[in-house]
């Protein structure tokens, strides 16, 4: 049994920041999970209080805090209401680790910081699922995701899910794509999804940084964000992660990092120099010479001047935009809505709530489906409503589960990545 200091350690870090909590519940209304559950655990309010009487001992870490603790989006949506700046995306993930070293982590979270921590093995079990596809997926018609043909742990049958990549994208292009003398050095930090789902989203990446004259580069020893690791509680996997992440840009030395997946820029712009500083001040030292070059896609093309031609690409036609939370939190908003309405090939519609959560929330979205789905209910009924072709978005993750709730209501609209649509404006695709 561990001591009670050991376990407490991550909540014992944030002491002060869970003090500044005072139950006023102005975050509440704002809470997704909240407005579906209408349970007070389940808000942010209710969860600083439970991590204030786990740390004052007063409640045990067991299955029960567990559970409320996992209903959680890391959305931010309470962060950016709280007039006392209650940082309880923090609050909840020191949480989870404090339960994870009570009880240890779920198999599952056991199961992603293994693959996590072994790139090498994660490329095989793609590669294997994608060579099964036909025996566990069936193609749903005049759509284009899959649906299982059973269910499978955490993936239900009712779920549809997009065809992992043939070919990882990290596997497709050398390490350096030189451009033009004196143009940017850009290393593209490619995000888990983009590389084994989406790989489309990454050439779309080099098209339009190719098209600005800019030099790529695409480190092959790059990671995992850490993100999914550090969301179960497994902050040794994050902090590995982290470290190999660092010694890959250190190497590299480029103008800029850009992430296409507001989830990995989220990691990097808020996770790492909180995570690191309490922990391994060393990786602190050596992220800080890296922490203002950290740039998502749209705002890096803006700062570099990039116009959208004017090609017309059939899969594009109406767009509208979905505002991914980890964007939305970091004030990036105006930047991707303005690039793809500068096409005179695209027409850009605004919809009502873009800015609300999709309800994916990572692995919230695996032990919470059918909350998750609930929760993008509104989303789906929103798009309906814009009468669009195609939904834009600035995170892979964010795809997924748009993808995944049109299918389920039966729509034939499209989701693409604000990048696919920027680099069909240029070439037909
Ligand atoms: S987190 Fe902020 S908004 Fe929510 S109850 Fe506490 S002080 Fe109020
Ligand atoms: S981060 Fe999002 S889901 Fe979690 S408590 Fe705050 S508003 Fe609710």
């Amino acid at each position: 049994m561990k001591p009670f200091q050991i376990v407490m350690e991550p909540l014992a870090r944030i002491e002060q920041e869970l003090k500044k909590c005072v139950k006023c519940g102005a975050c509440r209304a704002h809470c997704p999970v909240f407005s579906v559950m209408g349970r007070e655990p389940v808000s942010a309010r209710g969860k600083i209080a439970l991590a204030r009487a786990a740390l004052a001992g007063s409640i045990g870490l067991d299955s029960r805090t567990r559970s409320d603790m996992s209903k959680c989006l890391l959305c931010g949506r309470c962060v950016e209401k709280c007039a006392n700046d209650v940082p309880t995306d923090l609050i909840v993930l020191a949480a989870r680790e404090a339960v994870a070293r009570k009880r240890g982590l779920t198999s599952f979270h056991k199961v992603v910081g293994l693959l996590l921590r072994n790139r090498g093995l994660m490329g095989k079990g793609a590669l294997l699922a994608s060579l099964l596809k036909p025996l566990l997926f069936r193609r749903v018609p005049a759509a284009s995701g899959l649906r299982l043909r059973f269910p499978l742990p955490f993936v239900g049958g009712k779920r549809s899910v997009p065809a992992l990549a043939a070919k990882p994208f990290l596997d497709r292009h050398p390490e350096i794509i030189n451009g033009m003398p004196g143009r940017p050095r850009i290393l593209f930090f490619v995000g888990c999804m983009t590389n084994f789902i989406y790989p489309e989203i990454g050439e779309a990446a080099v098209a339009v940084l190719k098209s600005l004259g800019c030099s790529l580069i695409i480190p092959e020893d790059q990671q995992c964000c850490g993100f999914p690791a550090l969301s179960g509680g497994d902050t040794t996997t994050f902090l590995q992660l982290a470290e190999k992440n660092l010694a890959a840009l250190e190497r590299h030395r480029p103008d800029h990092v850009m992430t296409a997946c507001a989830s990995c820029g989220g990691a990097f712009h808020r996770m790492y120099p909180r995570l690191l500083a309490g922990r391994r001040p060393d990786l602190a030292e050596r992220y800080r010479a890296f922490s203002d070059r950290f740039v998502d896609a749209a705002v890096l093309l803006e700062q570099l001047g990039f116009a959208p031609g004017g090609v017309r690409d059939r899969r594009n036609g109406r767009v509208a935009y979905h505002d991914p939370c980890h964007l939305r939190s970091r004030s990036i908003t105006r930047e991707p809505r303005a690039l793809i309405a500068a096409s005179p090939a695209v027409e850009f519609v605004e919809m009502k709530g873009a800015d609300s959560c999709c309800g994916l929330g990572g692995t919230f979205n695996l032990y919470h489906y059918a909350t998750s789905m609930e929760i993008n209910a509104a989303k789906i009924s929103a798009i309906r409503d814009a009468g669009v072709d195609t939904v834009a978005t600035g995170c892979p993750g964010c795809m997924l589960q748009l993808a995944d709730g049109l299918h389920r209501s039966g729509e034939r609209v499209r989701v693409r990545h604000t990048l696919e649509i920027l680099a069909s404006t240029l070439n037909a695709r």
